[in-house]
């Protein structure tokens, strides 16, 4: 669409990573028939109801698109309700900015220089708790997985480490590597032998929970590198890792248990934007992997809020609530519904 990508927002001032783009369709036919049909609107108010219309950000960044939105890879779609062909069809495009320092500024001037006429653009904000932001990264993570096939385990681990620690080249870390495996000598890091990669016990009991949380709602229990566990399996492991203690969770009940190492989890890592291969129903688009500089769990980062302590010391626990700003592109639908008007109309 050559009309489309010559109106794209010039995004490069953000951090890699900071931004998130979504594309919905809207059947316009469908839109119409609602406000008519069922509103029993009459054509020329229905026009300007449906002018002002903007969806939720639910509705704009939802994997199952209801009536009259919809998702579709395809070139020439046709709506999934009505069956209207192309021409009835406008996209909004809606760009997820998370919200701080490494952003605040950037985005500020990015909408200053957009159109204020007519309602071209709108900003919605949100807030959203570190939890949320977590499942819906394990959740987007896990949308892109096939669970037939092993590797996923490699993979999950490797989305996890590129989290724990953006500066590594974990594709080169992980090329022909075909197992990971907690590592007894180790105490930080990671090494590789040969086709293995071996992780310190701290970081090889996270990337299995990682595991084990993207696999349970597909699966029963969890699947992980140490095979498929349940809850009270998982919870006994990563006692045995050592790593409860070093997390300072002391609950011996595995719900307990399980709450709080969420909530480590959660707090100590920046999974605010979603998963590098995010597809389904959403489109991302040339962001690289990694995450705002500034964010960084790194050792000598002092700025940053989230501790990264030594490995004996437990970790501070954070519960963070992060700001997103939804920015929603309504250009393509306004000119649409304009252009579909007048041929209703005539
Ligand atoms: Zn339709």
């Amino acid at each position: 669409m050559a009309t489309a990508k010559k109106r794209e927002l010039d995004l490069s001032g953000f951090p890699p990573g900071t931004v998130t783009e979504f594309t919905t369709l809207v059947c316009l036919a469908c839109i119409f028939d609602i406000f008519t049909q069922q509103l029993g609107l009459a054509p020329r108010t229905a026009f300007s109801e449906v002018k002002r219309h903007t969806p939720t950000v639910d509705e704009l960044t939802s994997r199952n698109a209801m009536r009259p939105y919809f998702d579709s890879e395809e070139k020439h779609p046709h709506c999934p309700y009505c069956g209207a062909a192309k021409r009835w069809h406008a996209r909004f495009d809606t760009y997820v900015i998370e919200g701080g320092k490494a952003t605040d500024v950037v985005r500020r001037a990015l909408l200053r220089k957009l159109p204020t006429t007519g309602e071209q653009f709108l900003v919605v904000e949100k807030k959203s708790d570190s939890r949320a932001v977590l499942f819906e990264w394990l959740d987007t993570m896990g949308l892109n997985i096939d669970f037939e096939d092993e590797s996923w385990l490699l993979e999950a681990a490797r989305n996890y480490l590129e989290r724990r620690d953006p500066k590594t080249n974990w594709a080169e870390v992980f090329e022909n590597v075909r197992v990971v495996r907690r590592s007894t000598r180790l105490t930080t890091g990671w090494e590789r032998d040969g086709v293995r990669l071996f992780l310190a016990p701290n970081i090889y009991a996270e990337a299995i929970l990682i595991q084990y949380l993207v696999s349970r709602a597909h699966t029963h229990g969890g699947l992980t590198s140490e095979g498929r566990l349940t809850l009270l399996e998982l919870t006994r492991r990563l006692r045995y890792f050592g790593y409860l203690d070093q997390v300072g969770i002391n609950e011996r009940e595995p719900g307990a248990v399980f709450e709080k190492l969420i909530d480590h989890l959660a707090a100590t890592q920046d999974w605010s934007n979603f998963a590098p291969d995010a597809g389904g129903a959403s489109v991302k688009k040339g962001k690289p992997k990694k995450t705002a500089a500034s964010k960084r769990p790194a050792k000598a980062t002092k700025k940053s809020s989230r501790k990264s302590k030594p490995a004996s010391e437990p970790d501070e626990i954070i519960v963070q609530s992060v700001k997103l700003h939804y920015l929603i592109d309504r250009r393509d639908f306004l000119e649409k519904v304009k252009s579909v008007y007048a041929s209703y109309a005539a």
